[in-house]
């Protein structure tokens, strides 16, 4: 059974000896199921071969199908017996307006199938045709004219056309293209202020620009360079002095350039010349500008060191400061006025360093040195880290920076400490002196002098303000038989005791007590009234009472007592001082005749 299904198996690729083999068949065995089993064989074996045939078919279609993908003409695969289209790839969809829908392809409206059958009859039985013209009129009327190819080939098992189909008008239109370009290129060379020319790889020139013809009008050759060979070259630059139409001398910079065609090889070269006369002599200046820089800065070096030595050579301050106040130079001393050290201080602004008010008068000084271009001098005090004082007389000055025109002062100090110590013994030894003569040696309140003084200056005002003044004269009762007595030191010692006394009766700081002779005082009560005076009078009285100076040879008291006239004037002009005096004169008199120890007064209608 096996062999005989080998030999089956085999027939079926040898129709020839198909018949004897079934003839065999028949004649052995069960004739009905070898029948049928040589059908089922035969059905099975021809759908493989179907299968097979298909497979190839497809697969060849999808190798076409990529390469009309690929190709950048229009092509339509157009089935021959019906003119159905099968296939267009993407130029040909553009240029017909043919649409893809999944896989199928649409012809567009004003093209159908018919149409296409009705081209193609005339090539019917020809294997291909070139170039036969052929209009579209598409749906917008427009006609558009066509040059199709056509080549006769089986696909999916049919006969099929494969079209080739171009548009006069898109090569038309790539020349009219390139030609718009060619011109927008020249235009762009032409606009160039550079002077452009180019020479194929023989060295003849092939092209030129307009700044170029225009510069080298009549004497091209001279304009042209003669390279060396082009293989060698290089992209190479050179520099050439000429004459430019106007007369005028030109330095012109070359660049040549190797042009490289799409092959790789040397197809000419392209030569751009620039007008670097401005840029050269810029350049001859700059050099110029730069010697002459290098000259001052070696001169600023040396006067550097010159102004370093003639800072560190002082020993009085010396300080350079920028318009801001920022210190630029400055030399030991300086910085030690300030508590700083040379490095640490440079570079630092006056406003850090001092303090607020002492840098507020010193910017309104730099402002008028620096404002009205003045030296300006004035005496300066710092405390030193031992707390001596120093005194300086500081002068400044305007200055300015050469090397960047910036303003700024120059400060120099002199230690004036010794003068200013002399000055201030001098102010106080006068000041000694003034106090000396308007004070009291003994008692030390104010002596005649001052009191005549003050009284001269009460009266004025009390003329022009119209107030009363009121003087109380002041006498010790029986002083002489005390210093007979208890001795003369004694007696001073008794008058600056009751000095004392005195002086701490009088509250107000106007009110004055003088010594008005031996032992005889004044009161000078300014804007007081004679009853103002008489409490007063009393307070003296107490006081004295209440500080208890023996005085045993006194007639009315065992301690020491005064007797007291009080009065008061209100005076009017062209009167005269000496009036109130003698009032309080005649007071005083009165109080001795009424026994001393008491007071006594005199006013203006008394005295009237
Ligand atoms: P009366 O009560 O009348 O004033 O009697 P009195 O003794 O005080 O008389 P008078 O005023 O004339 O005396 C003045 C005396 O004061 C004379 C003198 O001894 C004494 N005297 C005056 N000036 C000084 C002085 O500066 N020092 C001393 N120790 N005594 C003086
Ligand atoms: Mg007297
Ligand atoms: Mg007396």
């Amino acid at each position: 059974m096996s062999r005989r299904l080998l030999l089956l198996g085999a027939s079926l690729f040898a129709p020839a000896s198909l018949a004897s083999t079934v003839s065999q068949w028949f004649q052995a065995d069960n004739p009905a199921l070898l029948f049928s089993l040589l059908i089922l064989v035969l059905v099975i074996g021809g759908g493989l071969l179907t299968l097979l045939f298909h497979h190839l078919e497809a697969s060849s279609f999808r190798r076409l199908h990529g390469q009309l993908t690929l190709m950048p003409v229009a092509v339509a695969l157009v089935r021959k017996k019906d003119g159905h289209l099968i296939y267009g790839n993407k130029p040909c969809r553009q240029l017909l307006g043919v649409r893809k829908i999944n896989e199928r392809y649409l012809y567009p409206d004003g093209l159908s199938s018919k149409m296409l059958c009705d081209f193609l009859r005339p090539f019917t039985g020809l294997k291909a045709f070139r170039d036969v013209d052929e209009a579209l009129l598409q749906s917008n009327g427009k006609v558009i004219p066509l040059l199709v190819s056509g080549q006769s080939i089986r696909c999916q098992w049919q006969p099929c056309w494969l079209l080739f189909i171009d548009s006069p008008r898109s090569r038309h239109g790539e020349q009219t293209k390139l030609e718009n370009e060619q011109r927008i290129f020249q235009q762009v060379l032409n606009s160039l202020s550079e002077l452009v020319y180019f020479k194929d790889k023989s060295g003849k020139l092939i092209g030129t620009n307009k700044a170029f013809d225009r510069f080298w009008r009549g004497r091209l050759d001279e304009g042209i360079t003669e390279e060396q060979d082009i293989g060698a070259l290089g992209n190479t630059a050179s520099h050439t002095w000429t004459t430019a139409p106007d007369g005028s001398s030109r330095l012109l910079e070359t660049n040549c350039n190797l042009l490289i065609g799409d092959t790789g090889e040397a197809i000419g070269t392209l030569s751009i010349s620039h007008d670097v006369t401005d840029w050269h002599e810029m350049q001859e200046v700059l050099k110029t500008e730069i010697e002459k820089r290098e000259v001052t800065e070696q001169e600023l070096a040396q006067r550097n060191t010159l102004l370093d030595t003639i800072l560190s050579a002082s020993r009085d301050p010396i300080a350079l400061y920028n318009e801001h106040g920022v210190y630029v130079g400055c030399n030991e001393p300086f910085a030690r006025s300030l508590g700083y050290t040379q490095q640490s201080l440079l570079g630092k602004s006056a406003a850090d360093v001092l303090e607020p008010d002492k840098y507020e008068l010193f910017r309104q000084t730099d402002l008028q040195v620096i404002q009205q271009g003045i030296s300006v001098k004035l005496d300066d005090y710092v405390i030193l880290e031992d707390g001596t004082p120093i005194w300086y007389e500081v002068l400044k000055s305007p200055y300015r920076d050469p090397t960047d025109d910036t303003t700024g002062v120059l400060m120099m100090a002199r230690d004036v400490t010794e003068r200013k110590m002399a000055e201030q013994q001098l102010a106080d030894a006068i000041m000694e002196l003034q106090e000396l003569s308007f004070v009291d040696s003994l008692t030390k309140v104010a002596n005649r002098r001052s009191f005549d003084e003050q009284l001269r200056k009460m009266w004025y005002s009390h003329i022009r303000e119209q107030h009363p003044l009121t003087l109380i004269l002041c006498d010790i009762d029986y002083f002489k038989a005390f210093n007979d007595n208890y001795g003369h030191q004694q007696g001073d010692f008794a008058l600056r005791e009751v000095a004392k006394v005195l002086r701490s009766v009088v509250k107000r700081e106007t009110d004055e007590v003088a010594r008005y002779g031996g032992e005889e005082f004044a009161f000078l009560l300014p804007n007081t009234s004679l009853e103002g005076g008489q409490v007063v009078a009393t307070e003296i009285h107490r006081a004295l009472a209440e500080k208890g100076l023996t005085h045993r040879y006194s007639d009315i008291a065992s301690i020491l007592t005064v007797s007291l006239g009080v009065a008061t004037l209100t005076p009017k002009p062209n009167q005269d001082y000496g009036e109130l005096v003698e009032l309080a004169d005649v007071a005083l008199y009165r109080a001795k005749a009424a026994g001393r120890n008491c007071t006594m007064t005199m006013s203006e209608k008394e005295a009237g």
